[in-house]
């Protein structure tokens, strides 16, 4: 049988060998190696400035830091993300204030932000849903009018852009992830982008316990000053060294992610009860992270049978996300809610299933998919 994992990461012998230099180095931390990931992560996306951080989380937490956004404030977060997306807010102490997702996109419902911003709100996040851009010029115009800042949730979004600026250059910060199963990968580790380059200088230091020098800019050694708080959210030599390898596959990765998702959506349209989210204009260039499929109501107290036929078939699944965020456990008890406040998001979270496209697979991959869906549809219903 066929198998066809939903994700993977691709790790070379140059990865390896890049790793293997670090470690016969002398710098673990603090070295040339991180300075190099970004400069190609900010060549690439065309950044003014690029930070690499511990995680997408630890970027958007150290955004949110730096803007000073805390208790008594709120800050627009999509219904329909990673619970990072929120977690990031909460972290500050600041209130998520959560707005309900488009069901052509899956991405943040534009028309209903405005009537959920109060005197308390400092800012708007969003999130580029499974790689498809925001409409950023219409979030910036809302932020603009009511003086917020704008943050960037790019962790399923590299080589995405809209009206040919790439995503996280919109805002003021853009958060990206490299867990294993993004688009490239260091293991763990994550990167801010801005076109700030003052916002940048901030982050360095901050994400650096706030102190004034770093080990190797240091004239007596032991000696410096701590003039902020700040956290240890660093990237570290070896997975900058992994991230360096895999920035010169990102070209190839994105265009097999096109081609797989192309031959996916078109093997997946008008199957009776699945509904997919509409092809953007040409202004939406999309990075394709995976493709979702979303169920009729009616199907969707059957889902975990589709999803068993999937994977019985070999086919990997993923769900993104599992539960629209203000209806995990956490937030629903600290910020009650009614269970029917973001019906697009439910429908996302109950009612999908994630389909893979990754640079692992190729195009008659993608053919077995889309029989395999079919096929599993019939049995099922
Ligand atoms: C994966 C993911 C994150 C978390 O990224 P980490 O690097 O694991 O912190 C945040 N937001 C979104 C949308 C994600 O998919």
């Amino acid at each position: 049988m066929k198998k066809v994992t939903f994700g993977k990461p691709i790790i070379g012998d140059e990865e390896k060998k890049a790793v293997q230099r670090v470690l016969e180095g002398t710098l673990l931390v603090h070295g040339p190696v991180a300075k190099q990931f970004e400069r190609d992560f900010a060549s690439f996306t065309g950044a003014e400035a690029c930070v690499s951080v511990s995680s997408c989380t630890a970027g958007l937490h150290l955004c949110y830091f730096d803007m000073g956004i805390g208790t008594g404030d709120e800050v627009i977060v999509p219904a329909q993300t990673h619970v990072a997306t929120a977690h990031a807010v909460e972290l500050c102490g600041a209130k998520p204030i959560f707005v309900d997702a488009d069901i052509k996109s899956g991405n943040i419902d534009i028309s209903k932000i405005e009537e959920r911003i109060t005197p308390h709100t400092k800012a708007i996040s969003v999130v580029h849903f499974l790689g498809l851009p925001v409409a950023m010029d219409k979030v910036c115009a809302i932020a603009d009018k009511h003086g917020l800042k704008v943050i960037e949730d790019c962790a399923l979004a590299i080589g995405g852009r809209y009206k040919g600026k790439h995503v996280g250059l919109w805002g003021d910060a853009g958060a990206y992830s490299f867990y294993p199963v993004k688009h490239i990968t260091t293991a763990e580790g994550g990167v801010v982008i801005t076109k700030h380059e003052d916002l940048a200088a901030r982050l360095i230091h901050k994400k650096a316990f706030g102190v004034d020098r770093n080990v190797t800019e240091r004239k007596e050694p032991g000696i410096y000053d701590v003039t902020d708080l700040g956290f240890n959210y660093r990237m570290n030599e070896l997975q900058a060294a992994i991230g360096i390898e895999q920035m010169k596959r990102i070209d190839k990765f994105l265009d097999k992610r096109k081609a797989n998702y192309d031959t996916l959506y078109a093997g997946l349209e008008n199957i009776e009860g699945v509904t997919l989210f509409e092809k953007p204009g040409e202004d939406f260039v999309n990075s394709h992270y995976c493709l979702s499929i979303i169920l009729d109501e009616n199907m969707r107290k059957d889902r975990s049978k589709l999803v068993k036929a999937f994977n019985d078939k070999g086919v990997g699944t993923s769900v993104y996300y599992p539960s629209p965020v203000p209806y995990f456990t956490y937030y629903k008890e600290k910020y009650p809610v009614t269970g029917d406040e973001y019906p697009v998001a439910s429908a996302i979270s109950y009612g999908s299933i994630a389909l893979p496209v990754g640079p692992h697979l190729d195009v008659e991959d993608m053919e077995y998919v889309a029989d395999v869906v079919k096929m599993s549809i019939e049995e099922v219903f």
